[in-house]
């Protein structure tokens, strides 16, 4: 232990993760298959955006003219509708075309008027437009984007509106990092999986399930090892396959002072410490290092402190990864509706609920907050970040992060 750094703050902790970040391979993947995932380059437009001059509305089309009065009768020289080129029509001085939302502006055209604003004598082959066109419900070719220029960055976490961005830029597939296989090791000799009866002093094992969700939710592989009993040769054992056959390994339980908390001791000798416990309440205990070189993360048995630590330490070492700009927590201000406890020393993380008011956000903290209370965190908007010494009173200004996945 001598040397490694102990019960840092949270800044402190996540400079020190910074140190050892993992190293993924890249893949090219179809768009389908795209989604959560991150780009591991950038990505230059393929093509315009929008390909050609197109009209925004159904309307008609005509040549702007500015000193024209209105309402004008124009003669109608024909009908573009989107996927047909307008070069067969021609549009001359005095003359308008029925034009469809997305078709091309064919070439004398410079404006057009929606529908509404338009009427249409057929017999007559004629529009009356009872107000100018307007040029500003034509789309420019490339004023969204220009081919060639950089819509989205490297790191680039996939939502769905940016796969459907990589389609409109021309991408069939996409190069993006391999996912991490991350391995989740829960130890407890209490542990017993859900659906079979508990014996006295039993519990259901849980941490791993919330876990790979969250694993899940970052993008990421999360590979569910079976609980590990509170002996030494077991946890080694269980860490050996984890480190060889994934590229990060969390652990939950056995991190605190305790006899059988045999992660940190197991690391502590036979493993590369680089920290031990952090300012954060819940969630204290945690450690970082590696094992056999494979990064690793001590997180807390406490099951609302091992969803905590996820979100603080685990996240954005998953984030750095791939120079992910998400999936991230936003972090926002909020009212105290109720006291919260803050301690002198860490950064509190408190479960609250949160309602919009016109004054802002009010957060709430309806429920019992016991780091073992998952219900807490199941009924929970955000979680308060107060810092050390920030009194936490009703009435008081905070920020809070607001829990997605
Ligand atoms: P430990 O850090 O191992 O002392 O565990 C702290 C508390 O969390 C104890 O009450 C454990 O029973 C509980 N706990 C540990 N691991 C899990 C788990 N995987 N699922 C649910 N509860 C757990
Ligand atoms: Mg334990």
């Amino acid at each position: 232990m001598d040397g490694v750094p102990y019960f840092v703050t949270l800044d402190e902790a996540l400079a020190l993760i910074h140190q050892h970040p993992m190293e993924l391979g890249v893949e090219r993947v179809p768009l389908d298959e795209a989604h959560g995932r991150h780009l591991s380059e950038d990505l230059p437009s393929l093509v315009d955006d929008p390909a050609f001059d197109n009209s925004a509305m159904d309307g008609f089309a005509c040549q702007y003219d500015p000193d024209a009065n209105y309402p004008l009768t124009l003669s109608l020289a024909g009908t573009v509708a989107a996927a047909k080129i307008g070069d067969n029509v021609v549009v001359g001085p005095g003359q308008a075309v029925r034009i469809m939302t997305g078709a091309p502006m064919p070439p004398g055209t410079s404006a057009m008027l929606p529908i509404e604003r338009c009427e249409v004598d057929e017999t007559a082959a004629t529009v009356t437009l009872l107000e100018a066109p307007k040029p500003h419900f034509v789309r420019k070719q490339g004023e969204n984007l220009r081919a060639g220029s950089v819509a989205l960055r490297q790191g680039a976490h996939m939502t769905p509106a940016r796969v459907g961005l990589c389609a409109t830029m021309g991408y069939e597939t996409v190069p993006v990092w391999q996912r991490a296989r991350v391995a989740i090791v829960s130890t407890g000799d209490e542990l017993v999986p859900p659906g079979t009866k508990l014996a006295p002093g039993e519990i259901y094992e849980s941490n791993s399930y919330g876990l790979a969700g969250l694993v899940a939710w970052a993008g990421h592989t999360p590979v569910r090892f079976s609980a590990v009993s509170d002996t030494e040769e077991a946890l080694r054992e269980a860490l050996e396959k984890a480190a060889s056959t994934c590229d990060l390994v969390l652990t939950s339980g056995g991190v605190s002072m305790g006899e059988f908390d045999l992660v940190r001791a197991l690391m502590e000798r036979e493993g590369d410490m680089k920290f031990w416990r952090v300012k954060i309440r819940p969630g204290s205990p945690p450690l970082f290092g590696t094992w056999n070189g494979t990064p690793l993360f001590g997180l807390p048995g406490n099951p609302v402190s091992s969803h905590v630590v996820f979100r603080l330490l685990v996240a954005p070492f998953l984030r750095l990864a791939t120079g992910a700009d998400g999936p991230a927590e936003w972090r926002v201000r909020a009212q105290l509706r109720d006291r919260v406890k803050s301690t002198n020393d860490c950064l509190t993380l408190r479960r609250v609920t949160l309602t919009s008011t016109p004054e802002g956000l009010m957060a709430h903290q309806p429920r019992h907050q016991g780091s073992g209370n998952l219900e807490s965190l199941a009924s929970a908007d955000a979680l308060t970040l107060l810092q050390p010494g920030q009194s936490g009173e009703v009435g008081e200004w905070i920020d809070v992060m607001v829990l997605q996945a």
